[in-house]
C-alpha cells in the first residue's frame, strides 16, 4: 500500500494519499484546492493515477480540491449524500464502498461535526480516516452545519470506537501538529469522549467551546457544497497555461526540458549560476548564456529583464533550481530551471559554447 500524509498549512487540514502498489490506483480524501499542483506533482513522481477524491465532509475552513483535481486528472469525486453537495459523482451511504485496484475504503456515517460526515475505514481495518467527527484526543465543533453533540457522541462510540483497538486514526485537522492516534488511545485518554466520559459531560463540554467561526466560512462552504467548483469566471484553468510547458515538481520547482530550451533560446534569458571555472570548463555553456553565480545571484539580479522568461542552469540541476526559487521570491514570475542541468543537455547532444569534446 502506498500511502502519504499531506498537510496545508493555512487550513492545518490533512490530505491523505493512498494507492495499492499493483494498479498504480490511487484515492484522496479530503484534497484541498491550494494544494492540488502539489498532490498531482506527488502523483505523478509516485507514477500512481488518480481515480477518485473523497470528502469526509462540506468543510468550513478550505476548499476542497476535488472539482480542480476532476479538471486536471479526470478524477471522479465521492461524497456522502446526506452532506447535500451537488456535483459529485457517486454520493455515498452507509456501508458503501470505493474501490482503487484491489483495495478499497468502506463509508461509516459519522454525524455530529455535520450532518453529513463521513468516515473511511480501510478494507483490513488497520486505517480509518475520521474527518472531523474524531480528532487526536479532540473532535470536530458542533455548533454550526447541521452540528448536533448528542449525534456527534453517539457517531464516535458507535461507529468508530468499535473499529479494532489497534486501528490508526488519521483525521482531518490537527492544530497541534500531532499526526494520528489509535482507537485504543482515544477510548481511554481523549479529554472530550473517552469512555469513562458521559453523553451529557460531553454535550456541556461541547456548548461552552466558544469558538470563533473559520475566517474563510462565507467563502469555503458554499464553494464545497458545489464540491469545490468556483463560481461562474471567478477561476480560469486556462490562466495555469504557462509561458512554457513546465512540470511542477513536488519539491516546488518548475522545471523545463532541454529540448524546449533548445528551440526558444532566443526567447528567454539563460542564467547559468555555475563558478567561472565550470563555465568556461570541460561542459562548456549554453549560447549567450549569462554567467551568474549562485553566491553572487543576490546583488546580481538586478541586471536581468523583467519582461523576459528566465532559464536557470547549471551542471546537475541542483544549485539552478535553487536559483529559481531565489529569483521567484524576487518577483521574476516566469523562472523555470533547466532540468537536469548541463549533463543533461549535453547527454542529449545540444551545441554548447567552448568544452571539450
Ligand atoms: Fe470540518
Amino acid at each position: 500500500m502506498i500511502f502519504r500524509q499531506l498537510f496545508d498549512q493555512q487550513s492545518s487540514t490533512y490530505t491523505y494519499l493512498l494507492a495499492d502498489p499493483a494498479s498504480r490506483e490511487a484515492l484522496l480524501v479530503d484534497p484541498v484546492f491550494d494544494q492540488a499542483q502539489r498532490d498531482a506533482a506527488l502523483m505523478e513522481e509516485l507514477g500512481v493515477k488518480l481515480v477518485w477524491t473523497l470528502d469526509t465532509h462540506v468543510h468550513a475552513d478550505h476548499v476542497t480540491g476535488a472539482w480542480l483535481l476532476k479538471e486536471k486528472l479526470g478524477s471522479r469525486i465521492a461524497i456522502s449524500r446526506a452532506s447535500g453537495a451537488e456535483g459529485a459523482d457517486r454520493y455515498l451511504g452507509p456501508d458503501e464502498r470505493i474501490a482503487f485496484g484491489k483495495r478499497h475504503l468502506a463509508a461509516r456515517a459519522t454525524p455530529g461535526h455535520t450532518a453529513g460526515c463521513m468516515s473511511y475505514v480501510l478494507d483490513d481495518s488497520s486505517i480509518a480516516f475520521s474527518g472531523d467527527a474524531l480528532l487526536i484526543r479532540g473532535c470536530g465543533r458542533t455548533d454550526f452545519q447541521q452540528g448536533d453533540a448528542r449525534t456527534l457522541f453517539r457517531s464516535v462510540r458507535e461507529q468508530l470506537f468499535s473499529l479494532p483497538e489497534r486501528c490508526l486514526i488519521y483525521p482531518g485537522h490537527d492544530y497541534r501538529g500531532l499526526t494520528s492516534t489509535s482507537v485504543a488511545e482515544e477510548r481511554l485518554y481523549n479529554p472530550r469522549l473517552a469512555e469513562s466520559i458521559g453523553e451529557q459531560d460531553f454535550v456541556g463540554y461541547m456548548e461552552n467551546l466558544g469558538l470563533a467561526h473559520p475566517g474563510r466560512m462565507q467563502q469555503a462552504v458554499p464553494a464545497n457544497l458545489l464540491c469545490g467548483r468556483p463560481s461562474e469566471g471567478s477561476f480560469d484553468l486556462r490562466k495555469e497555461a504557462r509561458w512554457a510547458p513546465l512540470t511542477y515538481t513536488f519539491a516546488g520547482i518548475w522545471e523545463v526540458q532541454p529540448g524546449w530550451l533548445e528551440e526558444h533560446l532566443r526567447e528567454v534569458q539563460v542564467v547559468d549560476v555555475r563558478e567561472p571555472g565550470e563555465f568556461n570548463g570541460s561542459l562548456g555553456h549554453i549560447e549567450a548564456a549569462l554567467l551568474l553565480p549562485l553566491g553572487s545571484l543576490n546583488e546580481r539580479y538586478a541586471t536581468l529583464k523583467r519582461d523576459r522568461p528566465i532559464v536557470t542552469v547549471c551542471r546537475s540541476g541542483a544549485r539552478s533550481a535553487q536559483a529559481s526559487v531565489l529569483l521567484a521570491k524576487a518577483g521574476f514570475d516566469k523562472v523555470a530551471n533547466l532540468a537536469g542541468g548541463m549533463l543533461r543537455w549535453r547527454a542529449q547532444r545540444f551545441p554548447v559554447e567552448g568544452g571539450a569534446e
